[in-house]
């Protein structure tokens, strides 16, 4: 199954993707490749943080008109310590599970006509502090950019006993965004209801990509659990053997839902 596989192949083929361990270029290189094969053009987008230029890596779904519909997950990890970068940090709750998602929703819609543009972003350096989405995001604003959402996946592996889903609004921050993003949420929670047929909770919008792009003013959304109940959190056992497999692929059909809905 593509979800397994691809959350296997970034939690083990590096010891890290640490954002400043040796293994960076390789793994934006990786994932370049990944979109590539799913027949999509890809871009990095650099910036720099600490006099280090990093990446992350952008696709675009074009077709559509208005503004895009961005998807994004953080593809870097960390363990114990983030002040090592090289030390083994498998990420596979966090965020390999998020990435596979992407990956997989980018598959399924390549050739299905949107009304929006689709664009794909996997950022790094998230875990010192949302360093690539916030660089990205102060771009998309300075240049005027319409983006008509911004949907994030951020640990989509581990389950409550019920399954439940966890589904992110927005309740702080800049006011003016909100009642979109309450609107996104409730469609969200009807989808996760009778499509994928689970239980779903609302979580507010905190500490992931999506907030740089809530401070801007963007409407935000996305599925994400939060740390409290996930023991291997930041620590280097979050080995995908940790990872439910099924709760990732309904995560992979509640987006696909919610984006076909939207935008089909
Ligand atoms: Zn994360």
């Amino acid at each position: 199954m593509n979800l397994e596989r691809e959350v296997k192949e970034l939690a083990t083929r590096w010891p890290t993707r640490h954002t400043l361990s040796k293994h960076h270029l390789a793994i934006v290189g990786h994932l370049e490749g990944r979109f590539k094969a799913l027949g999509y053009t890809s871009k990095r987008h650099a910036y720099s943080q600490q006099g280090r230029p990093l990446n992350n890596v952008l696709a675009e779904k074009s077709g559509g008109s208005g503004g895009a519909i961005l998807v994004c997950a953080h593809f870097d990890s960390r363990q114990e310590n983030l002040g090592a970068p090289e030390a083994p940090a498998p990420g596979a709750n966090d965020n390999a599970t998020g990435v596979a998602v992407l990956f997989e929703v980018a598959r399924l819609l390549k050739n299905t006509p949107m009304r929006h543009p689709v664009r794909f972003a996997l950022f790094s350096g998230e875990e010192q502090g949302l360093w690539g989405s916030t660089a990205y995001a102060s771009e998309c604003k300075a240049r005027g950019e319409k983006l008509t959402l911004v949907f994030n996946l951020d640990q989509v592996g581990y389950p409550d006993k019920a399954k439940t889903l966890f589904l992110d609004r927005d309740e702080g921050g800049v006011s003016s965004n909100n009642a979109a993003s309450a609107k996104l949420v409730a469609r969200l929670e009807v989808l996760a209801r009778t499509v994928v047929k689970v239980p779903t909770k609302i979580d507010p919008v905190e500490a992931s990509d999506y907030v740089p792009f809530e401070q801007h003013g963007y409407v935000v959304t996305g599925l994400y659990e939060g740390e409290y109940r996930y023991p291997h959190y930041h620590k280097s056992t979050d080995t995908p053997d940790k990872v439910d497999f099924g709760y990732v692929s309904n995560m992979a059909r509640l987006t696909l839902a919610f984006l076909l809905d939207y935008a089909k």
